[in-house]
């Protein structure tokens, strides 16, 4: 049986050095980013597709609507922002600090990683894949719940109790640190220059936000050089 993955590839850090370790060990690989509604999706889109270019990758845009909708009046139509957080357009500004600040509690997109799983594993059923590869790292666990190797143990379970084939999960990265993957990174020769982190989407990284701060941070510890550039130089 040939090896066939889906990544989850948000053109950031993390998915970019799944995606190139993915690259080594599977006989087809091909890369889903979703534009959930976020500041910073559009960079990460861009990212995304420069760096499946370079990797020779097919990459796979979906973009959720941001909105719902309900009906008032006879003819008038309320839109609701479907998932309340602020890292989407929709929401209020991005906090700066540490992602173990409690305010950083702001950024969390309710169930994010279950909805695009769900997706990701209905579209490789489709594509007749056997396995999702997903980056969450061990950083990820201090705000956001979905990141955590509980969810993933039980996404896992209902993958393969409700796909034909038992579409698998695989999120190697899940025990790492954010510094280890920046080296393993390093020995790949990812192109971390086209990468995109920061949540504010600006047109440099802004160097403030829990992302930047987190990025700088493990480029520091792992002693390589991070080649993207901040607003605070
Ligand atoms: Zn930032």
């Amino acid at each position: 049986v040939k090896r066939k993955i889906v990544v989850l590839f948000s053109g950031g850090l993390d998915s970019t050095v799944l995606l190139a370790k993915c690259l080594m060990y599977y006989d087809e690989v091909v890369a889903l980013n979703f534009d959930y509604g976020s500041k910073h999706n559009k960079r990460e889109r861009a990212a995304a597709r420069a760096i499946a270019t370079k990797y020779n990758v097919k990459c796979f845009e979906y973009t959720l609507p941001s909105y719902c909708q309900y009906q008032q009046l006879p003819d008038e139509l309320v839109m609701q922002p479907f998932l309340a957080s602020n890292l989407l357009i929709t929401g209020e500004e991005i906090p700066e600090g540490h992602y173990e600040d409690k305010k950083m509690e702001a950024t969390i997109v309710p169930f994010r990683n279950g909805i695009m799983l769900s997706l990701a594993i209905g579209f490789a059923e489709s594509l007749k894949f056997n396995v999702i590869g997903l980056a969450a790292q061990a950083g990820d666990y201090a705000v956001y719940p979905d990141c955590r190797p509980k969810f993933f143990q039980a996404m896992r379970e209902a993958s393969l109790q409700g796909t034909k084939w038992g579409v698998g999960i695989c999120v190697p990265f899940l025990k790492d640190v954010k510094k280890n993957i920046v080296i393993r990174g390093s020995e790949l020769k990812v192109p971390f220059e086209l990468t995109w982190t920061c949540y504010k989407g600006g047109k440099k990284h802004c160097g403030k936000c829990s992302a930047c701060v987190e990025r700088i941070e493990a480029f520091k510890l792992a002693n390589i050089e991070d080649p993207v550039e901040y607003e605070t130089a």
